[in-house]
């Protein structure tokens, strides 16, 4: 549906925030966020209902203001500048197409307020509906569209804009699941073509880990992590990020607990003794598989899900998820698990922040068991 007729010629700019902070009579929304969301890329604000993600979009746009800190976008201060003048188009989940307008004038809406001129307007139309895929539909009016066609009406009218930042609250989370996995594709598709610094925020995790060139986790105001999607999967510095990501999540666990279980494969000798009970023990429920030795456990039920199955096992007081291959033999009710160096994440049980140093790094191309008795 794409063409290839159309991308920037200047490098689209960076967004700095600093020291952002916004208090409400009732609620800090934001704490003291210093993020950088970098020129041409595809940066997701992701994190649970009323964490902020959408006042941090708004202060971005320029909607709200800041109680403290500032915003520069391409290394220019834009701090008291209002939405018009920060070079930016907008995609919301509500699509707020006008009604009584067809396509055409609803994609042109925004260059018609700009007075750009007609045979301007024109050519930039011709291009956007091909590229959109909108070139059938430009008469209609938004009421004989589908939910996925209004949405492309809505992401054209940012495109045609040419505003090198697009900035998108839950723009998908109105349409079916197959339209979303389709316009995730679309967008990022569109995104890459013309380089553009997108801002897109989502509480859904995969739609996080499928388009983002760089995830930013946030919580309670704050910003717990940004990284690539396999950096955050891989590496995530809170057992809140650890919970966040992950289908079902990272198991977590008291690490006291889980060693009074028996053996930790590829736990450092001196590590439990140094965190005490403070520790907290992380494992992916597909890091972990049966073998000899290890970590002894006890069968308590099983979920089939075709490919694969989720098995919960007792592990002393502790509770674990496995993902194991659904064409395995019935499990016994007692068996060890194992996991790769490196799978054990290790959290402060307080503070939550990752402990570093603790575990060792897998050894290049290890990828066997290693079980410590
Ligand atoms: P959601 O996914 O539910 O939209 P969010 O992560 O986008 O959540 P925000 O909308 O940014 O979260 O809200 C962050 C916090 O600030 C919440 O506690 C919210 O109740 C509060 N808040 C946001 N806007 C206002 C406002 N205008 N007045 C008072 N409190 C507000």
């Amino acid at each position: 549906m794409m063409t290839d007729d159309s991308s920037f010629s200047r490098p689209a700019p960076a967004i700095d925030c600093a020291g952002l902070t916004r208090r409400f009579d009732t609620a800090t929304a934001l704490d003291r966020v210093d993020v950088t969301l970098a020129g041409g890329q595809f940066s997701v604000l992701l994190g649970p209902s009323g964490c902020g993600k959408s006042t941090l979009l708004r202060l971005i746009a320029g909607l709200d203001w800041p109680t403290e800190g500032g915003i520069r976008i391409g290394g220019r201060d834009v701090s008291g500048l209002p939405p018009v003048d920060r070079e930016l188009s907008m995609v919301f989940q509500s699509y707020a197409l006008f009604p009584h307008l067809d396509v055409a004038s609803n994609i042109l809406f925004g260059l018609s307020v700009r007075r750009v001129g007609k045979a301007e307007q024109a050519s930039r139309l011709d291009k956007v509906a091909r590229m959109m895929g909108l070139e059938t539909l430009l008469a209609r009016k938004p009421n004989e569209l589908s939910g996925g066609q209004q949405q492309r009406v809505a992401l054209a009218r940012a495109v045609i804009s040419e505003r090198p930042i697009c900035l998108m609250d839950e723009p998908l989370s109105n349409l079916d699941a197959k339209l979303r996995a389709e316009m995730r594709v679309e967008l990022r598709e569109i995104q890459q073509r013309l380089g553009l610094t997108v801002v897109y925020v989502t509480h859904d995790q995969v739609e996080a880990m499928t388009m983002a060139d760089r995830i930013v986790v946030m919580n309670a105001g704050r910003v717990e992590q940004v990284g690539t999607p396999r950096e955050i999967y891989a590496t995530p510095a809170s057992a809140f990020v650890a919970r966040f990501i992950g289908t079902p999540p990272m198991n977590l666990v008291p690490l006291a607990d889980l060693s009074a279980a028996g053996a930790l494969p590829g736990l450092e000798p001196g590590v439990l003794t140094r965190l005490g009970s403070d520790g907290l023990a992380g494992l992916r429920p597909e890091d972990m598989t049966r073998s000899a030795t290890g970590l002894p456990v006890r069968f308590v039920s099983e979920e089939y899900l075709g490919a694969d199955r989720l098995v919960t096992v007792r592990a002393g007081a502790s509770t674990l998820i496995l993902r194991l291959p659904a064409a395995a033999e019935p499990l016994p009710e007692s068996f060890h698990l194992t996991w790769p160096a490196g799978a054990l994440h290790l959290f402060d049980a307080v503070t939550g922040r990752q402990l570093a140093g603790l575990t060792p790094e897998p050894a290049a191309g290890e990828g066997s068991l290693v079980a410590t008795s």
